[in-house]
């Protein structure tokens, strides 16, 4: 009997694009005699549209953005709604959350998804929650006493109120160059790094346009690592992988659009580095409380210090994406990586049972 996978794409994300070419290769790597497959596409506004089943060879998909036609309710996922409102033999069995950034990544659709009963490919709640929030998640981090980069946060009226006194904790206790980030997103939106208090005010004023949280870094001179996780309850880790981005930093652009970063994998790092980052990775995932995957990412200084930035509960997901890449070089391929998730999720599913 062939897997019903309810693919969740698209999202009221600043990522909403980068979901949409992840679903995409998603859909042409699946293997169609063993699963049967269900586009949900989530619009900008937040709509639920479902999209034509699809059991044929999906080399001419081209665009999943449906139209208005086919609204859902995502409560009509429910197991017994489902059935009743697509007249279908069966409930779908896996869904999976290809969704990036807040309303996808970050626990609500994954809460959704508990509440239906329907096992769900990745994070948990908690873990989707804590990860997509970066001072929550070095926090975490901080108590299960992973080396990180210092930081200090604020909220937006926090600092709308004392704007100076803001910058002046920054200057004291980071120093420059330092990152601005909105506390929830990824794909480095909103992100900038910063050399003067000029450059400082200008971050705070771009971060605080999609979030209500920032946090500010210690900028570090460092090369960045990524591991990815696999698994549940007793994770594995990919061989390692080195970004170097030709930009300032591994910026949206470089991420998405100017395709000039280079991918080292494995990275060139020792076998004792590697070994360490292996042990923060699997510290990381299990502080988190992470199930099915993560991605992640840390800074190796010149004196072979490995700090770890963050971890990614929905990393990027297309076929040249960092954390397939790192998995198909150390031998899962990525229509089997797929698999594998889908199995996780079932797994993890049963288990709560
Ligand atoms: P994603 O989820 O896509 O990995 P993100 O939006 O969560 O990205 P980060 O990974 O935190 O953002 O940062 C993006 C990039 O900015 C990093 O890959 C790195 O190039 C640079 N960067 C971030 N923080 C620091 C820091 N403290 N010091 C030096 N560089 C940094
Ligand atoms: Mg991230
Ligand atoms: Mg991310
Ligand atoms: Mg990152």
């Amino acid at each position: 009997m062939k897997t019903k996978l309810g693919l969740l794409y698209g999202g009221k994300s600043a990522e909403h694009q980068v979901s949409l070419q992840t679903a995409l290769a998603v859909i042409k790597a699946l293997d169609l005699e063993k699963f049967e497959i269900h586009p949900i596409y989530i619009n900008v506004e937040g709509r639920w549209i479902k999209g034509p089943q699809l059991t044929e060879p999906v080399e001419h998909v081209k665009a999943l953005e449906f139209s208005e036609g086919n609204q859902l309710s995502p409560l009509s996922l429910a197991p017994a709604l489902f059935q009743a409102e697509q007249q279908e033999r069966q409930p779908l069995d896996v869904i999976f959350p290809l969704l990036h950034g807040p309303n996808g990544e970050d626990g609500t659709v994954q809460g959704l998804l508990e509440l239906l009963n329907l096992p769900y490919v990745g994070n948990g709640v908690l873990a989707s929650a804590a990860g997509m929030d970066k001072v929550v998640m070095k926090n975490i981090f901080a108590q299960a006493g992973l080396a990180q980069v210092n930081y200090v946060a604020f909220i937006k009226s926090e600092w709308e109120s004392a704007k100076e006194a803001a910058y002046a904790k920054v200057e004291a206790e980071l120093g420059y160059p330092c990152f601005v980030k909105p506390a929830n997103l990824g794909s480095s939106v909103g992100i900038s790094k910063c050399r003067n208090q000029a450059e400082l005010e200008a971050a705070f004023v771009e971060a605080f346009q999609f979030d209500r949280k920032v946090i500010i870094e210690e900028g570090v001179v460092a090369r960045e690592i990524e591991v990815g996780v696999l698994g549940n309850d007793d994770p594995e880790c990919s061989v390692a992988g080195e970004i170097v981005p030709k930009m300032d930093f591994y910026d949206y652009k470089a991420k998405y659009e100017d395709g000039e970063t280079a991918l080292i994998i494995p990275a060139e790092i020792s076998d004792q580095e590697y070994e360490e980052l292996k042990e923060m990775a699997v510290r990381a995932f299990k502080a988190l409380d992470c199930s099915g995957l993560v991605r992640a990412d840390f800074f190796l200084t010149k004196e072979g210090k490995v700090l770890i930035n963050e971890v990614n509960t929905m990393p990027g997901f297309t076929p040249f994406s960092m954390f397939p890449l790192l998995w198909k070089h150390t031998g899962v391929e990525y229509p089997q990586l797929i698999e594998r998730l889908v199995g996780l999720a079932q797994e993890r599913h049963a288990v709560k049972q």
